[in-house]
């Protein structure tokens, strides 16, 4: 079945399913060929555990930008010791030390988009490659860009079927989720880091500031570029990864 045909059939009828149901429509459609892509953050985590409720084998992958924070680094060890899970970390093809050499030193600082595609958006187009759909925790209300996320979609700029489980969730429904069911989180939640990427792109937020003002401060940059994607119309799309 092509993908257009694939999606044309649940894409209404997931709108009104719950994560969970999105999520094993996923798992029983897709199988080993798909995977939740994950900076554990809080809707990732309440992702994470719902999947560890219908499944011990579901795949979780995350974009190790060799950036992130200890206690993100942390966090990834105390999910895979707590769900039984090998966290497929994806890296640059560059390291630290080659990316300097070859574009300079900060990056980050002088041309983030670039320092994202480096380290984020071609590592995940070279993941996805082998993927027959994603698994995301975006929510419609965390940026313009997200807005229009349906719960299952083709992704036009990677070429594969994208699952949002959550993205008709708000922020307090994922937090319920967590404490409610006793599932770990970033202590940088508590520490005015709703929004956690790299180290040097992440601050802690006033009161009063958008969750996500810490992300790329000073800059007009709120995405990394994983997610700034055109929704083809269900007629244009004609994947074959399904
Ligand atoms: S968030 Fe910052 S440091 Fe991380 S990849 Fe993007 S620009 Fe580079």
């Amino acid at each position: 079945m092509h993908n257009n045909q694939l999606i044309a059939g649940v894409q209404s009828k997931a709108e009104g399913w719950s994560p969970q149901q999105v999520l094993a429509w996923a798992f029983d459609t897709f199988g080993n060929k798909v995977a939740i892509s994950s900076a554990f953050g809080t809707e990732g985590m309440a992702l994470i555990d719902m999947a560890s409720r219908l499944r011990t084998d579901f795949r979780v992958f995350t974009l190790d930008t060799e950036f992130l924070f200890p206690e993100t680094y942390s966090l990834m060890e105390t999910i895979e010791s707590r769900y039984e899970i090998k966290i497929e970390r994806v890296v640059s093809q560059f390291s630290p030390e080659e990316q300097e050499r070859e574009y300079g030193a900060a990056l980050w600082a002088r041309d983030p988009d670039h320092c994202c595609n480096l380290r984020k958006v071609e590592p995940l187009r070279r993941k996805l490659n082998e993927l027959g759909a994603w698994i995301t925790s975006i929510r419609r209300d965390q940026t313009s860009f997200r807005k229009d996320a349906r719960k299952i979609e083709w992704d036009a700029k990677f070429g594969l079927v994208k699952v949002n489980p959550i993205a008709d969730w708000s922020s307090n429904q994922v937090w319920r989720y967590l404490l409610e069911h006793g599932v770990p989180y970033n202590p940088l939640h508590d520490r005015d880091y709703p929004s956690i990427g790299c180290t040097h792109c992440t601050r802690a937020i006033q009161p009063g500031e958008d969750p996500r003002a810490g992300r790329w401060s000073g800059t007009s940059k709120t995405e990394c570029g994983l997610h700034l994607i055109e929704v083809q119309p269900l007629a244009a799309t004609a994947g074959t990864k399904a």
